[in-house]
């Protein structure tokens, strides 16, 4: 963790030199200086989320084009093994994210949601391309208009296709969001109808 400008003595342990300002830091202040130079400080919270954003699975789930996309980026060039991402799971047991990839038609909708409820808490959604998110151009009786009306989304990620470096921008705001401590998505909504 960094420890950048939270260093005790910039944080108000300067007891010896507000009396004697003139002298330098006390062995002390010395010794613990040194002691956060060499060890990292952190809350549990915040290395939960760490070890969550770094090893964060997906769900095996594509749809239609966008899904292409989606498995570009565990080729060499987007490399989403930087991320701990590689690991596709065949079973949403094993899967923290599932990346919506595609429009999401009606007849998909149920195992959709049974694959998401098969999914382990705390888990995360991706809503990948405009059909995902919102229907795209196919504004039409057999398309669900944005996923969101089945599952809880945390991201959407804009594009027909989005390109793989569009996903993983949202993958890493994905990866702030959680470092930030914000709940996932099904804690803070639910869905929309
Ligand atoms: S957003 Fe475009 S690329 Fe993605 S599934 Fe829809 S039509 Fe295909």
């Amino acid at each position: 963790m960094a420890l950048e400008g939270k260093r005790l003595k910039n944080m108000g342990m300067k007891s010896e030199r507000l009396l004697w300002p003139t002298k330098g830091p006390g062995n002390f202040e010395t010794e613990v200086d040194d002691l956060e130079q060499k060890i990292g400080l952190t809350t549990l919270e915040k290395g939960v989320a760490w070890a969550q954003t770094n090893s964060m699975w997906p769900d095996t789930f594509g749809l239609a084009c966008c899904a292409i996309e989606m498995m570009s980026i565990v080729s060499a060039r987007y490399d989403i093994a930087r991320f701990g991402m590689e690991p596709f799971r065949g079973s949403p047991r094993q899967a923290d994210l599932m990346i919506v990839s595609g429009r999401v038609s009606h007849k998909m909708a149920a195992p959709l949601r049974q694959i998401y409820d098969q999914m382990l808490e705390p888990k995360w959604v991706i809503a990948m391309g405009a059909c995902a998110s919102s229907g795209g151009m196919f504004n039409n009786y057999a398309i669900v208009q944005s996923v969101d009306k089945i599952i809880p989304v945390d991201v959407y990620v804009p594009g027909c296709p989005p390109r793989p470096d569009q996903l993983i921008e949202g993958i890493v705001r994905l990866h702030e969001a959680v470092k930030a401590g914000v709940p996932p998505a099904y804690e803070l909504r639910s869905v929309a109808s």
